[in-house]
């Protein structure tokens, strides 16, 4: 299958799972994932207008977001406005590396200790921007290397809630790599839980409204849990 039958594929899945869930489908977006991507094949999903792209290592981001640069202003001189692309970071972020990946990226899906918030609010102050971030929650019930405790999660969003250049936009979580479904779901449900909860006490503000949860294998799953950002890359590239 060509790149754009694999897209309209997920994108017939996603249409579907949301009918099944009683859901609008343009509640749900889709992030795509270019960490493994040549770029002709980026490139290619940037001209089907898919404008929303994810990245786990500060390197490839680096790299991927200035051929893409490259491309939109070549397109630009044609005469045509070709869509403004955002970058989510979605892998885990070293502190040293905030700078750089706030120069890009408008929104960060993997924040998880406070040490980390402080350091995105100082740059992204230091900048001049506000940045969308999403608290990562380890709902898997298993040692994840990433992702804060279940226990820790309410304490942490009200945390990074009251600093300035933050905006908490959602959670994020990553299900436990198994064939399972059912151990999938219930790390689904667990993160929509806490999401309700932070939502219901008002922890966070009228712009906490995302679940970034699912990926190429489980994103049914996710969509059916509630999930309104898919992380998707292997299903298109692979
Ligand atoms: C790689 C990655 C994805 C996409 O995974 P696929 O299985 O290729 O769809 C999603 N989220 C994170 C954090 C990733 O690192």
């Amino acid at each position: 299958m060509s790149i754009e039958e694999k897209i309209q594929q997920i994108q017939t899945n996603v249409a579907v799972t949301c009918e099944r869930a009683g859901r609008d489908p343009k509640s749900v977006k889709l992030i795509v994932v270019t960490k493994t991507a040549p770029t002709p094949a980026i490139l290619e999903v940037l001209r089907l207008g898919l404008c929303d792209f994810g990245e786990n290592r500060v390197q490839h981001l680096k790299q991927v977001a200035d051929e893409v640069a490259d491309f939109q202003a070549a397109h630009a001189e044609d005469g045509h406005t070709p869509p403004k692309v955002n970058w989510h970071m979605i892998g885990h972020l070293q502190r040293n590396k905030v700078r750089q990946t706030l120069k890009i990226c408008n929104t960060i899906h993997s924040v998880d200790t406070l040490r980390l918030a402080e350091e995105i609010n100082t740059q992204a102050h230091k900048l001049g921007v506000h940045t969308n971030i999403l608290l990562q929650v380890n709902c898997s019930g298993e040692a994840q290397k990433y992702g804060c405790p279940v226990g820790a999660a309410i304490h942490l969003a009200e945390q990074f809630h009251t600093m300035p250049n933050l905006r908490l936009v959602g959670l994020m979580t990553m299900a436990p790599l198994t064939k399972d479904t059912d151990r999938v779901r219930a790390c689904f449900r667990r993160a929509r839980e806490i999401f309700d909860e932070i939502k219901g006490e008002r922890i966070a503000g009228a712009k906490f409204k995302h679940l970034s949860m699912g990926m190429s294998q489980d994103y049914e799953i996710a969509i059916e849990e509630g999930a309104t950002l898919l992380r998707i890359g292997s299903a298109i590239f692979a």
